[in-house]
């Protein structure tokens, strides 16, 4: 059978390392970074004697995750402890939750190429970080790294309702900007606040039951998760095809050659020995508090992408664009604050702006001027001080060296020119040296206008105000 006989299907189990400012269990900062083992307690280096707190806010982060995805909270869960050896646990178990979640039963909607798809969200359970090691390119050995040990993470498990890598890369992001929205983590992948492990399996168009999947864990780039799926499942298909059988395996994916490694056999549940850990109380939790939360939850990308649609009018397309990035989202509306005009703005982050940050690969966060400023600049357009044209130069002036757009224009004498008399003088200038282009127009060319407007244009350096020049150019033409 041809590879377009088959079925891709995935579940992703995302990890998100939560922004609290203390750790789960002690109160050290988890804070990115810093000298090893700075971050550190006898709590999160796992001293004998010590004891866990649980940190309020770990559960309050959680919580507000499982209701921005549509999870039921549950009034009771717990916490386990979940038993394997390796150097970066220095308590040989993490504290985690096994078979009583915080959250179950959620979803989260996602745009497909046959519309709306709804992906189902098995559980969201909190649970801590590992350290990290960090191993001696002299071959000296590994060493131990304890700053992350502790730092509260919540993972989401969805649903094996996955089917193209177009449909992982949607519900990543939208997982992303939910989470970014509800600023319970920075979802900075590249430092690791946001990994996936990526459940794939393969199986004939039409069966029923799934194929035997394998896992490839701690996926931190959009890029690698995509070639990484490609990949595995080609590599599935291709076992099948030629009589064997798909293992249950872990798998790493390896960037430089492009394929994926058998790490270890999967364990299981039993492996794990997973108890409650008997240091730490239930969690309880009351409607009150549930409805607090609610209550404060903020605006979601789904809802700002309609209103940006109903009130702004712009078209779905700009608006998912937009509201995907809450960056970005805050910097349209806090510009329109300023200038009252959602379209330009609009324009301006679907054009300049995004072209600007592919450029020079740059996150929304790292533009470098307000949305003050952004707006200012909308607005000097709309009085007709400048025209289209030299704002798009002001922008760009705005990236390299940000600054109130007034002064930008002033400094280069960009201020358009819409004096009459001044353009007047223009116009029979560019009509005197373009003889042919006035017959041309004469003659019933209609194009000839267009020429002569660029050539006053160009005599001005693009500081003639554009409508007032085609409609004197009209004006003389006509006589
Ligand atoms: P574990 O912790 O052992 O990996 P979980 O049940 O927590 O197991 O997670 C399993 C993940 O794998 C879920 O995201 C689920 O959607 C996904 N999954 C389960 N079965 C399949 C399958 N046959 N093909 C692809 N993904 C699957
Ligand atoms: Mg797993
Ligand atoms: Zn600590």
């Amino acid at each position: 059978m041809a590879r377009e006989d088959y079925e891709i299907v995935m579940g992703l189990e995302v990890h998100s390392e939560l922004s609290t400012k203390t750790k789960i269990f002690c109160s050290c900062p988890t804070e990115f970074g810093g000298e090893p083992n700075t971050h550190c307690c006898p709590i999160c280096m796992a001293m004998p004697g010590t004891l866990p707190v649980l940190n309020e806010k770990v559960v309050e982060y959680a919580v507000k995750a499982g209701l921005a995805t549509n999870c039921d909270i549950a009034r009771t869960s717990k916490n386990d402890r979940k038993n394997y050896f390796y150097p970066d646990l220095p308590k040989a178990y993490q504290i985690s939750q096994f078979d009583m979640p915080l959250c179950v039963d959620g979803h989260i909607d996602i745009e497909t190429e046959e519309g709306t798809k709804s992906i189902r969200i098995e559980r969201i359970h909190i649970e801590e970080d590992a350290g990290k090691l960090n191993h001696d390119e002299y071959g000296r050995g590994s060493f131990v790294d304890l700053n992350r040990a502790g730092v509260p993470l919540i993972e989401i498990v969805s649903k094996p309702d996955l089917r193209s890598k177009e449909e992982v890369e949607s519900y990543l992001r939208k997982l992303k900007s939910i989470l970014e929205y509800i600023e319970v983590s920075d979802c900075k992948m590249q430092e690791g606040s946001l990994r996936a492990d990526v459940n794939v399996s393969v199986r004939k168009k039409g069966s029923k039951e799934f194929g035997t999947r394998t896992e490839m864990k701690n996926m931190n780039s959009f890029k690698s998760i995509l070639r990484a799926i490609e990949y595995e499942s080609n590599r599935q298909i291709d076992v099948i095809e030629s009589g064997g059988e798909v293992e249950q395996e872990s798998l790493r994916w390896d960037d430089i050659s492009g394929k994926t490694f058998s790490m270890r056999d999967k364990e299981n549940a039993q492996d794990y020995r997973y108890f409650p850990d008997p240091d730490l109380v239930a969690i309880k939790i009351s409607d009150e508090y549930i409805n607090n939360i609610k209550s404060n939850l903020p605006e979601l990308p789904d809802s700002r992408k309609k209103r940006y649609m109903e009130e702004y009018k712009l078209p779905e397309y700009d608006s998912r664009l937009i509201t995907a990035s809450k960056y970005l989202s805050d910097l349209l509306e806090e510009a329109v604050e300023v200038c009252n005009n959602p379209k330009t703005v609009s324009n301006f982050i679907m054009t300049d702006i995004t072209k600007f940050l592919n450029e020079k690969e740059l996150e929304p966060e790292e533009i470098p001027f307000t949305a003050q400023q952004l707006g200012e600049l909308v607005k000097l357009i709309d009085k007709g001080t400048i025209s289209s044209s030299i704002a798009k130069k002001v922008l760009a002036e705005m990236f390299e060296k940000p600054e109130d757009p007034n002064k930008i224009i002033e400094k280069n004498g960009w201020i358009q020119i819409s004096d009459e008399g001044a353009i007047k003088e223009v116009v029979k200038k560019v009509l005197s040296e373009n003889e042919k282009s006035v017959n041309d127009y004469k003659a019933g060319k209609d194009k000839a206008l267009g020429y002569l407007v660029g050539q006053a244009m160009k005599a001005t350096k693009g500081k003639a105000n554009p409508g007032m020049l085609n409609k004197m150019f009209l004006e003389e033409l006509n006589k």
